[in-house]
């Protein structure tokens, strides 16, 4: 059959794909961007717009699909084959380079891949975390998927068919690291696009406050004019209803324009309890991706990575990390927790890691995450006895270092280790405004990573709450 008569049939395949064989948000996804090119000797090409796609067509069996399809049509035995149509990757244009060259402070990327003249921002965004990049991901069989979307969103934001992209999966898994790692790509590329990444929780108080002040207006224009809008844990979001409601007007306004907009969730949002059923529909345009437990193999590439990335200069013998990526299989944030643990003690008392030692530290990740319920004053109690400050102190006014530390520490600790909200929490340390306490957390993430004692005395103070 010849090349164009050929054509008759793949349409013709296509449609019946679409209307009997799958769903229309997975036809949308995958098959839309399929287009024939050619036919010849039993052979059909098809172009697919990236690797990224072709591979999750192939992966998913589409293609057998198509060759399934194609010889209840034909009668014959058709293979499928692909190639990457002439588009990906284009070279930006002249202008947007000479558009971001302008900045006082840049600095020139020290990637070989990067043409010499492609400026590189160093202001941080003030809302993504510096180290939340793709070159500090580790990519194993659990996130390669989510990655390799993530990383097609961020060459070309609001343009591929993952708007909105949602990211869900449990505690520690790495949903915000990638998430922002998208921004800081976008960021790192184009550093006037408008960013916008919060937590749902500054949704919900940004919005309630603009109600309060009267100024909803200001709200609507900061949220529905930017480039590409990153919202963590839309799971808090449950059972606010008004703010649900809000979101699904950004989201439209943002998706009528192609701008992306990227969630992130502790569960499939089918799963979501209270949670507008029209925002969640809208969740289905796009694509959703689960982030699972890494493998060993993978905990033991995160833990290196890590170790690479702190100023330790001791070397940590190999079988002590594979002792760790054995032990300690729940998520990223515990392997990162008890990683800083060791290495926190061995600076402090300057020996050498050892299997042994590790098995000292690490006793309480080893067993199951413990199941007492801890409230915010029992941890008040703890701290407060730990600290010798009174109670009354931090809930108190006093500005003092000796009582505004402990204050910051028993506020982070709430935040960890309950379900209350900033804004509750504040609450319940004096009636504080819910910034006072994501900032008393920020300050104690901070400081977390610059001093390798503190993690140690909050692992001591959890021990304790949990004992
Ligand atoms: P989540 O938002 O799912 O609770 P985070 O994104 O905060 O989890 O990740 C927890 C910690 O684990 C962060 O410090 C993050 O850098 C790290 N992490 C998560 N996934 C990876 C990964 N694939 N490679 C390297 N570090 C990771
Ligand atoms: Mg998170």
């Amino acid at each position: 059959m010849a090349n164009m008569e050929f054509k008759v049939f793949w349409d013709e395949c296509i449609r019946q794909i679409r209307d009997n064989k799958i769903d229309e948000a997975e036809f949308h996804l995958w098959f839309e961007k399929l287009i024939y090119e050619s036919y010849d000797n039993s052979r059909l090409i098809i172009a697919a717009p990236s690797r990224f796609y072709q591979d999750q067509v192939i992966k998913r069996e589409y293609n057998k699909l198509i060759e399934e399809t194609l010889e209840e049509l034909s009668g014959n035995k058709i293979s499928v084959e692909f190639i990457i149509s002439a588009k990906e990757e284009p070279t930006p244009p002249q202008e947007e380079i000479s558009q971001v060259s302008q900045p006082v402070s840049q600095v020139y990327d020290e990637k070989e891949e990067l043409p010499p003249s492609k400026p590189v921002n160093r202001v941080a965004h003030p809302q993504l975390q510096t180290n939340f990049t793709f070159e500090n991901y580790v990519i194993g069989n659990n996130n390669d998927f989510a990655v390799g979307a993530a990383k097609a969103i961020a060459d070309n934001p609001g343009k591929t068919q993952y708007n909105p992209f949602l990211i869900y999966g449990g505690v520690g898994l790495g949903k915000t690291h990638l998430m922002q790692a998208v921004g800081n790509e976008v960021y790192k590329a184009n550093p006037k696009a408008k960013i916008v990444c919060i937590p749902s929780e500054t949704f919900v108080n940004e919005f309630i406050q603009s109600i309060r002040t009267n100024t909803q207006n200001n709200f609507k224009n900061k949220y529905r004019k930017v480039d590409i809008l990153l919202i963590d844990d839309i799971h808090d979001l449950q059972d606010k209803n008004d703010t649900q409601e809000e979101l699904f007007h950004t989201f439209n306004a943002l998706y009528d324009y192609d701008k992306q907009l990227i969630f992130t969730c502790d569960r499939p949002p089918s799963e979501l309890k209270k949670f507008n059923d029209r925002l969640k529909s809208r969740f289905q345009r796009g694509l959703m991706v689960d982030l699972q437990p890494p493998s060993y193999e993978t905990r033991v590439a995160i833990i290196k990575k890590k170790i690479e990335a702190t100023n330790y200069n001791n070397e940590i013998a190999l079988e002590v990390i594979e002792f760790i990526a054995k032990n300690i299989t729940s998520n990223i944030r515990d392997l990162e927790a008890a990683l800083n643990r060791i290495i926190g003690y061995s600076d402090i008392v300057k020996k050498e890691i050892t299997i042994e030692s590790v098995k000292n530290l690490l006793t309480q990740y080893f067993t199951a995450a413990p199941q007492t319920n801890v409230s915010i004053p029992m941890i008040q109690k703890i701290v407060s006895d730990y600290f010798n400050v009174s109670i009354i102190d931090l809930k108190g006014k006093s500005r003092k270092k000796n009582i505004t530390f402990p204050r910051h520490i028993a506020m982070y600790l709430s935040r960890e280790l309950t379900d209350y909200s900033t804004t509750e929490i504040g609450i319940e340390f004096g009636g504080r405004d819910h910034t006072t306490v994501m900032h008393a957390c920020s300050n104690i993430d901070g400081k977390l990573k610059a001093d390798s004692t503190l993690e140690p005395m909050i692992s001591e103070l959890k021990k304790k709450l949990y004992s």
